[in-house]
C-alpha cells in the first residue's frame, strides 16, 4: 500500500451473522497492515475467520485518544488502518468519532464502509410511516435522567430510535409509555440472530407483552417509539377518522382511510384512534 494510498477504513462488522460482512468490508480486513479494534480479542476470531494478518491496536473510549495519535502515525507513514468495533458501525453508539476527527484533523484520508447498524436494520422492518427518525442511541441510566431526556422527545415529530440494555429494558418501556402515551413501540430484539424478533405494538401494551414470556426481555435491544402526531397537520384528519370510527370501523381501518382521504400521517391517526378509543 503506497503512501498516497493510505486510509483509516471504518468497517461495520455483523451484528450476530457473520455473513453480514460485506465483501468490501472482508477485502479491506484482509488487505489493511493494521487493525484498530474497540476489543482486540473480542474481534481476533473475525479476523482470523477472514485470514487476515493484519496487527491489531486496541482503540476503545478509555484510550481514544492514545490511539488516534498511534493511529494518525500509521496513515503517515503510509500504512493504512482499518477501524472496527465489537459488532455494527464504529462511531454509532461505539467509539471511534475522536478517532475520525484526530484523523481528519491531521489531513489523512477517511473512507466510511456501509454496512451492518442495529438502528436501521431495526428501522427497516418497523413499518412506522413517519418520514423521518430521530436516533438517540442510549438512554442515561439513571432514572430521573432519562425521564427528563423522554420528557424533552415527547413533541418530537420524527421517530425515536434508542438502544437499551436487556436489564433496563422493563423500566425504560414503562417510562415511555408514561411519557409518550398512545404511540406504537417497535420491540427489535437480537436483530440477525437465532432468537430475532421484530414486534410492533401499542406502547401501552408494551410492559404486558414483555413479562408474559422472560425470554422476550432477553438479548439486545432497538426500541423505536412513533413520532408525535402533528398536531397543526390533525384537524382534517380527526374530523374525518371520528366521523369513520362512528361509523363502527375498526380502528386500523379507520386510520387508514382517513389518512387516504385527508393526507394526514396514518401513524398519527392510529394513535389518535386509540387515544380516542381509551
Ligand atoms: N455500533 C453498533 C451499531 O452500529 O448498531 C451499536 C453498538 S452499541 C454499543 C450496542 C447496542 O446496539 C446494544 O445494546 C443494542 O441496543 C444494539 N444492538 C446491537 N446489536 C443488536 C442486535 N443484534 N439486535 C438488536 N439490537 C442490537
Amino acid at each position: 500500500m503506497t503512501e498516497e494510498s493510505a486510509a483509516l477504513y471504518v468497517v461495520p462488522t455483523p451484528l450476530g451473522n457473520l455473513a453480514d460482512l460485506t465483501q468490501r468490508a472482508e477485502a479491506v480486513l484482509r488487505r489493511v497492515p493494521w487493525v484498530a479494534a474497540e476489543d482486540t480479542r473480542h474481534s481476533a476470531p473475525l479476523l482470523k475467520h477472514l485470514g487476515s494478518s493484519a496487527r491489531t491496536l486496541p482503540a476503545h473510549q478509555h484510550n481514544e485518544h492514545e490511539a488516534a495519535a498511534r493511529i494518525v502515525e500509521k496513515l503517515r507513514a503510509g500504512e493504512s488502518v482499518a477501524l472496527i468495533s465489537d459488532a455494527g458501525t464504529p462511531g454509532i453508539s461505539d467509539p471511534g468519532a475522536r478517532v475520525v476527527a484526530a484523523v481528519r484533523d491531521a489531513g489523512c484520508k477517511v473512507v466510511p464502509l456501509p454496512g451492518a447498524c442495529a438502528a436501521t436494520t431495526a428501522l427497516s422492518a418497523a413499518g412506522l410511516l413517519d418520514e423521518h427518525f430521530l436516533f438517540y442511541g442510549f438512554l442515561p441510566a439513571k432514572g430521573g435522567q432519562r425521564r427528563q431526556v423522554l420528557e424533552s422527545l415527547r413533541d418530537t415529530q420524527a421517530a425515536l430510535v434508542f438502544y437499551e440494555a436487556p436489564h433496563r429494558v422493563l423500566e425504560t418501556v414503562a417510562e415511555m409509555a408514561e411519557v409518550f402515551g398512545k404511540r406504537t413501540l417497535v420491540i427489535a430484539r437480537e436483530l440477525t440472530k437465532l432468537f430475532e424478533t421484530v414486534h410492533s405494538l401499542p406502547l401501552a401494551e408494551a410492559l404486558a407483552w414483555l413479562k408474559e414470556d422472560g425470554n422476550r426481555q432477553r438479548g439486545e435491544f432497538v426500541l423505536i417509539v412513533s413520532g408525535a402526531p402533528d398536531k397543526a397537520d390533525s384537524g382534517e384528519g380527526e374530523r374525518v377518522l371520528k366521523l369513520l370510527l362512528a361509523e363502527g370501523l375498526p380502528t386500523k381501518q379507520a386510520a387508514k382511510l382517513a389518512a387516504a382521504i385527508t393526507g394526514s400521517p396514518k401513524n398519527a391517526l392510529y394513535d389518535l384512534a386509540l387515544a380516542m378509543k381509551g
